[in-house]
Formats: C-alpha cells, structure tokens, sequence
C-alpha cells in the first residue's frame, strides 16, 4: 500500500508518519528529506536554483540558505511557483524510483505538495493532516525557532483546509498531538476498510468524532454542509431515543461543532418506515410532535438542518443546486417499496418548482445486493412493484442453496430516481455497504437490536 501524507506546515504530518510507520512496518519517503539531499553544491537542482534565484541565497560556505530561500518564496507567489515547478521535475522522479526499489513493503510518502505535485495520484489514499490556524504558528515558531509573522506568512501562502479535504480519502484534524498516537491506531481500521478505497469519499476525523462526506456535495460547500456520521458515535433508534437522548444530544452537538453548524438547528423526526414527507419550515426544535411518522424531510431554509437516522436503510441526499433546495430521505426497504424517492422528487417539483435536471442525489452507506437477502414474502412485495423495471432480474437473484433472494434496492433507488427525470451523472452512489463496513459504520443486518445508528445530515449555509 502506498500512503500519501500531507497538509500545512505545523499541522503535525511528520507525527502521523512516524506513528503510521510503526504500525505499517513502513518505509517513508520524506520529500523534504529528498529535496535537502538535491540542493547540495554541485547538482543539476543546485545550479538551477542558483541560477534562478542568483548567489545571494548562498551561505559563505557555498550552499543554499534555505531559510532564505523560504522567506522568498513565501513572500512571493510567482517565486514561489517557479520553485516548485523546479523541485516536482526532480523529486517526483526521485519519489518513483525509490517507490520501484522497495520490494512490496508498504510506503508512505511525506510530502507538502503531495496534491500540488500530483504524487497524489501514486497513491492508495491520501491522508491531510490539519489544525487551527494558532496551534500551526505555534508549533512552526518552536520549531524553525523563527517570528510569528513569518509563521503567519508562511500558513497564508498554503492551501487551505478546504483543498485537502476535496483532496483526500481521510482528513485527521490535529489540534491536539498528545491525542495522536490513539487517534493513528484508529486509522488503521479505516485504511483497511472498503470507504477508504472509494475516492468518492473523504473521511474527517477529530479525536472521536468521525465523519464522512460526499466528495460531489464538497463542491458546492459554499452552499451546503452534510455528513453521514461513523462510529463511535451513536445516535440511538427511535425507541430508545428517550433513554439516550442525553448521548444522542452531544453527539450532535459534536458533529455540528465539526462541521460549524448550530446543534439548535437540528430538525430531528420519528422515523416509521413511511413514505411520507415533510417540508421544514417554521422555527422547531430537535424533535417535535408534528415530525411523527416522518421519513422525508426537504427545506429551502438556511440553518435547518435536515437529520435522519440509519442502521442499513439508504439515505438519500437531494440537491437542487438551482433552486437550493435539500431533502434528507430514509429510504429503508419498506420506504423503497413505497417508492419513497420518487415522492421526494415529486415533492420538490410541485412545491418549489424544482427542475429535475438541476438535482444531484447522493446515495449513502447502505445495506447492498451483497447482503441484502430475503425471503420469498419480502421477495414477492418487491417483485409486484417493480417487475415492470428492465433490469429485474439483476435487481432480485435468486440464491438456490438457501431458497432466498439478494435484492439491489439502491438500483431501484436510482431507477425511481431516473423515472423522476433526475440526471445519471447526478445520481452518486457512495458505493458504501453498511453490512460489508460494520467496524466502522452501524449496521442491523450485523448486529441486532442492539446496534446503533448513524446520523445523515444536511443543511443549507448560504
Ligand atoms: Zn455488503
């Protein structure tokens, strides 16, 4: 496996390398390292920086004063660029071959411009380290022992953390290096989980708040912020919402601290399987009595924020990125049955006048062909609704040995979608298998009554 590291100086990558290299058993290629050995006298690179930059940025003893050469480029984008477009021609080249020489341990390349200079794309995922703004001054002037000001230069001419979380399969959020070491341990049964190696999706993660987002709803993050919540955090069933209601409350309030939203703004309904749906639009709290057999909830308020539980069941996230306009939907598979989804679109048409086209739907984790077996009851009840769609017979097969049936209800989900008018190219599907990735995602298939639940989220910001 190759493991890409990245972020912002002071943002505490070097940590997570060093941790991640104990538990890998891996070598780590430092770009910074590489580069330090090439700027020597006497090489290719050393001349054309020379050259380039002119002798001043010489020490008395011939070589580069690097710390110079940072105060330039820091200060100066076109510097800036015209050094890093030199560095990448030799160091990618170097990254490579020392990646070709290593015999099939696992590697982790180190890098700051990891994402600039596309080495990104060697690799099985990408990992962003990030923190505040202070916590990076801080731990930059300690240890280059430089001023603020030029710390503070220094984080302004880098990416912000907008760029690596778009960037990136796992985003550690690191305020807090004493945390780390259990936070690394963490990360490895992410790395060896299905999501990771979907580049549809980035996981963000901050001490025990875990997180995943939809790379396609990053792009409009202006406008809207969402996320489908990963263990630890547990947000109870509608039956034991009273007894964890204390928990569940944190929980949200922890997410929403992630993801900058107000946790009063949450808009919570009691979930029964229905088909019914509800616009969001008067000042309520956290769980109302006029959100009772709710299973759809859609809104153009800004600072509502839309939120469903799931323990299998398939959320559906609707964006009209028009009218902006947002739909939370649960489609379990009594809710599919009941076509769920195409009340939704329905739902936008008629009371905001929404245009199909301009809808982009985001299918969740949720529980797939792969394990969704039933018997022949449930099999008929999918059957009478939905023989009439071509690819029945790919959506139910049948499974001989056990006389019971696997059913794709995410291709029906896409199917009722596309009756709607909804675009292909608008309908993602996370790919996610609830069952498949139960070490880090909820799932009642696997673990029974007593497993918890899974918050989808979404809120309009602008
Ligand atoms: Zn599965």
């Amino acid at each position: 496996m190759i493991i890409g590291i990245t972020g912002n100086s002071g943002s505490g990558k070097t940590l997570i390398s060093n941790l991640l290299k104990k538990e890998y058993n891996a070598d780590i290629i430092d770009a910074d390292k590489i580069v330090k050995e090439m700027s020597v006298q006497g090489t290719v690179y050393f001349k054309e920086i020379v050259k380039e930059f002119g002798a001043n940025i010489l020490l008395e003893n011939g070589e580069i004063d690097r710390q110079k050469l940072a105060n330039i480029i820091f200060s100066n984008i076109e510097k800036r660029e015209k050094l890093n477009s030199l560095t990448f021609k030799y160091v990618v080249d170097e990254i490579k071959k020392r990646i070709r020489l290593n015999d099939n341990k696992s590697v982790i390349i180190d890098a700051p411009l990891l994402i600039e200079s596309r080495l990104n794309e060697l690799c099985d995922v990408v990992i962003s380290a990030i923190a505040d703004e202070e916590v990076k001054i801080k731990r930059i002037c300690k240890r280059d022992n430089i001023d603020e000001n030029l710390a503070i230069a220094r984080i302004k001419a880098q990416p912000n953390d907008d760029f690596y979380t778009k960037n990136s399969e796992l985003v550690i959020i690191n305020n807090d290096n004493c945390n780390l070491e259990k936070q690394v341990n963490s990360i490895k049964e992410i790395l060896e989980s299905q999501i990771i190696k979907n580049r549809e999706t980035v996981i963000i993660q901050e001490r025990n708040t875990r997180i995943l987002k939809f790379k396609r709803l990053l792009e409009y993050s202006n406008i809207i912020e969402h996320a489908f919540t990963l263990k630890p955090l547990d947000f109870g069933s509608n039956d034991t919402y009273k007894k964890i209601q204390e928990i569940a409350d944190n929980n949200y309030k922890s997410v929403c601290e992630l993801l900058d939203l107000n946790s009063k703004n949450i808009i919570r309904p009691y979930q029964t399987h229905t088909n019914n749906i509800k616009e969001v639009c008067e000042e309520i709290g956290i769980f109302n009595e006029e959100f009772i057999d709710i299973d759809g909830l859609i809104t153009s308020k800004k600072d509502k924020v839309l939120s469903l539980t799931f323990a299998d069941c398939t959320p559906l996230y609707l964006f009209d990125k028009s009218k902006k306009i947002i739909g939370n939907i649960h489609s379990g598979w009594q809710g599919t049955t009941k076509k769920i989804a195409k009340k939704a679109i329905e739902f936008m048409k008629e009371k905001y006048n929404c245009n199909p086209e301009d809808i982009i739907c985001v299918i969740g984790p949720t529980i797939r062909k792969c394990h969704f077996e039933v018997k022949q009851d449930v099999r008929d009840i999918f059957y009478k609704q939905f023989n009439y769609m071509d690819n029945i017979d790919d959506i139910i097969r049948y499974n001989k040995d056990a006389k019971s049936y696997f059913i794709d209800t995410v291709e029906i989900n896409k199917n009722l979608l596309k009756e709607e008018g909804i675009l292909e190219e608008n309908i993602v599907d996370s790919k996610i298998c609830t069952v498949c990735n139960s070490n880090i995602i909820h799932s009642y298939r696997k673990e029974g009554e007593k497993s918890g639940r899974n918050t989808a989220i979404i809120g309009l910001i602008n």
